[in-house]
């Protein structure tokens, strides 16, 4: 038992916001650290957050448990890179308790895989059954280029890792113009041949980093228009009330993601909303409405307090994003690694 099995118990009533739209799919945000700097994602000298602003393992149980409370199904960690948070997996463990008891669906993260194989088994242990990994091509160099430093052998030995301990494993990868783009059909027969899933993800404007944005973007309409030109592209009706878009491809037997939030609005169907590592509630990724949870926390405040800041914060969630490539000004100021990806 832990002190905050009893605000887990789902009596509540869920949450729903301003516009009807159920909430049952969070996002923490367990660091904003890495041991990546992806140049899409992270300036090359990030300066990272004082430890006391993060919230620590027992206030991300809290948060995360409350949410649990409230109707929320699924629970992705994420970061930064969330298998570099010191005590990650104690974090894991505990919250797989809401697993048992059937509280909680899903409980998943998100990852660059460099850790993967020393923490996977553990994963599985804890009640993850599926993970995202984010890799963005299949080249030595291309990676470290992308990655500032990283060793692209590091995440195939993760990914290796996962899928013998059982994790199904999707693969995420961002379009970028001049890097991956006439990498990506290789990417998808080399993901679908061994049995993963693969999303492709458009270059989203967040937070300021050194490369010029317009020139990275890539739009995932002209990509799919390439790979139907020698593939058979067939829509799939499954819909995780995300961005994301399916499609099988008839050729590699596989499944593709399309992830177009600057291209397709997908926020009628939204169910998510995020933490980040200080313990922020955003409850629209391309939008900066903001409700500091942390600050309820650390003023003493109650179960009850908190319950009543985040169903606050959710009446708010705004209609959609905002997110305008061509405008080359960053959307919102906060980077993907600060508010989770
Ligand atoms: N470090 C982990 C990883 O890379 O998977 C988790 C956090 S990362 C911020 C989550 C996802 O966001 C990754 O798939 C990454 O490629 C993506 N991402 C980061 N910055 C982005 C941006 N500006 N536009 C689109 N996707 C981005
Ligand atoms: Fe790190 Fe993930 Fe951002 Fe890359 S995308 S710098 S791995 S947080």
């Amino acid at each position: 038992m832990t002190p905050y099995d009893d605000i887990a118990a789902p009596q509540a009533p869920p949450l729903i916001d301003g516009l009807g739209r159920t909430v049952s799919y969070l996002r923490l945000s367990v660091t904003d650290r890495c041991d990546l700097r992806c140049v899409y994602c992270m300036a090359e000298h990030m300066v990272f957050l004082p430890k006391s602003e993060v919230l620590s393992l027992e206030e991300l149980d809290r948060i995360a448990s409350a949410f649990i409370g409230l109707g929320t199904r699924k629970l992705r960690l994420t970061g930064g890179e969330p298998l570099v948070r010191k005590g990650m997996m104690d974090l894991v463990a505990g919250l797989g308790r809401h697993l048992k008891s059937g509280a909680l669906d899903e409980l998943t993260l998100t990852t660059n895989g460099t850790r993967l194989a020393e923490f996977a088994g553990r994963l599985v242990e804890a009640g993850v059954r599926r993970i995202n990994v984010s890799l963005d091509t299949l080249k030595p160099d291309l990676f470290r280029t992308l990655t500032r430093g990283g060793q692209l052998a590091k995440v195939l030995d993760g990914i290796a890792a996962a899928r013998a301990a059982g994790l199904a494993i999707k693969i995420n990868a961002v379009a970028l113009k001049d890097d991956n783009a006439a990498e990506i059909p290789e990417l998808i027969r080399w993901a679908h041949g061994e049995g993963h899933d693969l999303t492709l993800i458009e270059t989203m404007p967040m937070g300021e980093i050194e490369a010029d944005r317009t020139d990275q973007y890539l739009s995932l309409a002209d990509v799919r228009r390439e790979l139907e030109s020698f593939w058979t592209l067939e829509d799939l009706p499954l819909s995780t009330g995300g961005p994301a878009r399916y499609v099988r491809i008839r050729e590699t037997g596989g499944r593709l993601g399309l992830i177009t939030p600057l291209s397709h609005n997908f926020c009628e169907t939204c169910n998510r909303v995020r933490l980040t590592c200080t313990g922020t509630l955003h409850t629209c990724l391309g939008q900066d409405d903001a409700t500091d949870l942390r600050a309820v926390l650390r003023a003493g405040g109650s179960d009850a307090d908190l319950v009543q800041a985040i169903r606050q914060g959710i009446a708010g969630k705004p209609r959609g994003h905002d997110f305008e490539i061509a405008r080359r000004q960053p959307a919102v100021a906060r980077h993907m690694s600060t508010t989770g990806g």
